[in-house]
């Protein structure tokens, strides 16, 4: 599965984890549910997550940047 990020349409997008995606390009994080973007989050300096759902969870949007 190739993950494209949602916020800056890089694929430089590695895996991290189960289903978890990271973008090296704008340093956000992804998870990944059912072949979709479940949630996106911020990694903060402090090395918290900010979640980002508001501005990028749209089912629709969000599903057809994901390529098998
Ligand atoms: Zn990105």
């Amino acid at each position: 599965m190739r993950v494209i990020c949602p916020n800056c349409s890089s694929k430089d997008v590695g895996k991290i984890g189960t289903n978890q995606y990271y973008c090296w390009n704008c340093f956000i994080e992804m998870s990944v549910s059912n072949e979709q973007i479940a949630s996106v989050y911020q990694v903060e300096e402090d090395g918290s997550l900010h979640s980002l759902n508001d501005l990028f969870i749209e089912e629709q949007t969000v599903a057809a940047q994901i390529n098998m």
